[in-house]
């Protein structure tokens, strides 16, 4: 139980919400940031403008799973008012005070050092990011079917990156039938990929082995899919970018050569919000709860 824990929420999906109910369960006193708009009450929840709080009463910061923006812009789907978390807010915060995001930037970063708190990426645990791996590669699936003419069963599809997502991806596209081919760079990745039944090449030879492709899936976050590798792609290939902003795909020389490229960020929050906020909410409340048991020990 977190029972006496101050947690501030700030902002964020759907997903937030299935957070706040898992940590109002756990009996953690919840303070709401840009919850305004927001019609449901939950129990020991108070919305507040972040004006509002008394920062120096916090033991748990939790942010969206972008964290903020490039200037510490909040962004929420539950009000209209303009939020801005700055290193003054957060040096107010108890020294134990520890802050979550999904992913981070610069400004978090730098506010986050300046205020000398902890700071956790959930994105960066591998087992937050297998299981949001699960709603990603549905939305994947259905962004595929959205954009395309034929069926997947029998496609040539090309995954490329053979990391949390892109194992989930080659899996999934085999499965419904796919002649799944996954690019990587790693001797034991391609050992891997040949072991689980797909046709493993390396990057190096991308160009080549993209001329018969239907669908494109990156998985990569740096940029890969060039104007030299989308010159040697079929016209009607769909190329699907999963890679976090602003993707691993040159998505201007690919409107030109008239091939459909889509950036698909943030599809778990898309296609199933109240899995993928449960998969944060259960490592969070798992998290803090750890948090609370070593302060505690220190006491
Ligand atoms: P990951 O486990 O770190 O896998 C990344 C893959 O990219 C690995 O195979 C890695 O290979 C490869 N890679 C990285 N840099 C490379 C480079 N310079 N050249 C060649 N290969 C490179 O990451 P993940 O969890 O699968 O996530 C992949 C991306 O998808 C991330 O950007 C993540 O933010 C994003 N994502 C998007 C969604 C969405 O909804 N669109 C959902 C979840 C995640 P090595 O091991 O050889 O480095």
């Amino acid at each position: 139980m977190l029972t006496d824990l101050q947690v501030a929420i700030f902002g964020g999906d759907a997903r937030q919400l299935e957070v706040i109910r898992k940590l109002a369960e756990q009996g953690a006193n919840l303070v709401l940031v840009g919850f305004d708009q927001l019609d449901h009450g939950f129990t020991g929840a108070s919305k507040l403008d972040i004006g509002e709080v008394d920062f120096s009463k916090l033991d748990v910061i939790i942010l969206p799973v972008n964290g903020s923006g490039p200037n510490g812009e909040i962004e929420t789907i539950f009000s209209n008012k303009r939020i801005v978390l700055t290193a003054e807010h957060l040096k107010r915060t108890p020294q134990h005070c520890h802050v979550y995001s999904g992913i981070t930037n610069s400004y978090l970063n730098k506010i986050v050092s300046q205020s000398g708190k902890g700071h956790t990426q959930l994105f960066d645990r591998d087992d937050v990011a297998i299981y949001n791996s699960i709603p990603t590669v549905e939305g994947t699936i259905m962004m595929v079917i959205q954009n395309t003419d034929t069926t997947i069963h029998n496609s040539n599809t090309v995954v490329l990156g053979f990391g949390r997502v892109g194992m989930s991806v080659a899996r999934a596209f085999d499965a419904l039938g796919a002649n799944v081919k996954v690019g990587a760079r790693k001797p034991e990745h391609l050992a891997r990929i040949s072991e689980m039944g797909f046709i493993p090449f390396h990057l190096d030879h991308l160009q080549k082995e993209v001329t018969n492709t239907d669908v494109c899936i990156n998985t990569i976050p740096f940029q890969i899919v060039t104007s030299d590798v989308i010159s040697k792609m079929p016209t009607q290939t769909l190329i699907i970018d999963l890679a976090s902003k602003p993707g691993g795909t040159d998505f201007k020389y690919a409107e030109k050569r008239g091939i459909k490229a889509l950036l698909a960020p943030g599809l778990p929050g898309i296609v199933a919000p109240k899995t993928a906020g449960q998969i944060l909410g259960n490592v969070l409340s798992q998290l803090i709860g750890e948090q609370m048991s070593t302060r505690k020990g220190k006491v």
